[in-house]
């Protein structure tokens, strides 16, 4: 997953769009990079880590000069997580300096490099994103043209931000997989994958970019926008609001907060002749559903974690002691909220099944009596190829063993899943045909052609 941003018109582009950075941070911890234009020279600055060790202020203010700037955030779990990987591309082609910043996953990608190996391109990464860059730099027409022609080949999930001079241009795959937002702060617009990322720099979100949709802007102008591809119908991820979203996020037009209280509501429909003394989310991705089954069944609301800031996603473990911590240094619970308890556990999902059951070994030790383990999705029993980083089918525990395995496995008193039904239920406003979502990794049902050949990388 990765999580991108544009700014323009802007005499702090650079900053902006590192404050916006910061705010995706969940989106991607691996590496994080901007890229800024309009004053001097096209320049991108990239590293691998956290966006706040890698943008201090000589950086931002005396390296990234420019009116205009993109950024990303990059997470994989791939081997192939190197610097060379991180974005944005920046590259220099019979256009002039371009650089595009990409979240999502080219599923075509073999075929078209293939395609251009022949034609005699040279490849400097390992992603995916590159072939666009290639694709760019051999079309012909204005710049409109060059990307709705590269676009046109891509199949998959690509929203991106792409920078040329001042103009910047946001565009999102036909199916809409993954989120992309307009927003605006004084006389400059913003591109994010999440209006959070707008709102905190002191921006409004104005609306989503649509499937489809390229848009050009200039000089605090819209240039243009059009589709680029009719969308025949839209398959946003429904695991967006599920688990990668900030809950503050506007995400499909839908707060991410607002949906997880409804999943957890629903979830209090499904398990109503459950009895518990407390029901408590496991943070941070937890919470509004277990807010939102407490509101509904009337069971007491408790935060019986704390949790440590300082254990990012991409927690390098160097030994097997430390490994063996892992659990414990993330999340520890609270011995007086839990000892003697019943309780109503809320997770977002289980992929691999390993960090459920290491939090219910944990809280088995410090004396909780009975555990009604709940997610607020149903079981994942396929992989993600437009751009979640989910494990191959064999990884997946949902994909191997019934609820039942899976229960005694995780050593549980009840475990529930979300129903599909409900799930589309509290992520669609009542005006919304429930055919708007991705739901393959519950269903195994791809909105596109997915064969052997399918790209799949992380992203
Ligand atoms: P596990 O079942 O041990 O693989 O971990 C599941 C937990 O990881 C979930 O409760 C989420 O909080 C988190 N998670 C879900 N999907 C992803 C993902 N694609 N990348 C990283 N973490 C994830």
């Amino acid at each position: 997953m990765c999580g991108i941003i544009g700014v323009e018109n802007n005499e702090n582009a650079s900053v902006l769009a590192s404050a916006g950075l910061l705010t995706l941070q969940h989106r991607g911890e691996e590496s994080a990079g901007i890229t800024v234009s309009g004053k001097e020279k096209m320049k991108t600055f990239k590293s691998m880590g956290l966006v706040s060790r890698i943008f201090n202020d000589e950086i931002l203010l005396n390296k990234l000069p420019g009116t205009a700037a993109i950024g990303h955030v990059r997470y994989t779990t791939s081997s192939k997580s190197s610097l060379i990987n991180a974005q944005p591309f920046q590259i220099n082609c019979i256009h002039g300096n371009i650089s595009v910043a990409h979240n999502g996953n080219i599923t075509n990608f073999p075929q078209i490099k293939e395609m251009l190996l022949k034609k005699g391109a040279i490849f400097n990464h390992t992603s995916d994103t590159e072939i666009l860059l290639h694709l760019i730099a051999m079309s012909k027409g204005s710049l409109a043209n060059i990307v709705a022609n590269s676009m046109r080949k891509l199949e998959g999930a690509f929203s991106l931000v792409i920078l040329k001079d001042r103009t910047l241009i946001g565009a999102r795959d036909e199916n809409g997989f993954r989120p992309l937002v307009l927003g605006k702060i004084a006389n400059s617009y913003i591109i994010s994958s999440e209006s959070s990322a707008v709102e905190v720099i002191g921006g409004k979100y104005i609306r989503d970019i649509k499937p489809g949709e390229i848009i050009m802007i200039e000089n605090g102008r819209i240039k243009k926008s059009f589709l680029y591809k009719k969308p025949k119908k839209q398959n946003t991820c429904i695991f967006e609001q599920v688990y990668f979203s900030r809950s503050d996020s506007i995400v499909f037009g839908q707060t991410v907060k607002e949906a997880r209280v409804k999943m957890g509501e629903y979830l209090a429909q499904q398990m109503k002749n459950i009895k518990a003394d407390i029901v408590m989310p496991v943070p941070d991705t937890g919470y509004f559903a277990a807010l939102g089954f407490s509101r509904a069944s009337n069971i007491l609301f408790e935060n019986g974690f704390v949790r440590n800031h300082y254990v990012g996603r991409s927690f390098i473990k160097p030994s097997q002691t430390l490994r063996d911590l892992t659990a414990s240094l993330k999340l520890r619970p609270i011995k007086e909220v839990v000892y003697g308890k019943e309780i109503v556990l809320i997770d977002d999902s289980i992929v691999r099944g390993t960090t459920s059951k290491r939090l219910i070994n944990i809280l088995k030790e410090v004396g909780v009596k009975k555990i009604h383990f709940a997610l607020s999705c149903p079981p994942i029993i396929s992989s993600c190829y437009y751009g979640i980083d989910t494990p191959s089918k064999e990884h997946l525990i949902a994909a191997n063993n019934s609820i039942e395995e899976m229960r005694k496995y995780l050593s549980v008193d009840s475990l529930t899943f979300l129903t599909l039904d409900n799930l589309v239920k509290a992520c669609s406003f009542s005006s919304k045909k429930d055919d708007v979502f991705c739901a393959a990794c519950f269903t195994g049902k791809y909105p596109t052609k997915i064969s052997k050949n399918t790209y799949k990388e992380d992203c």
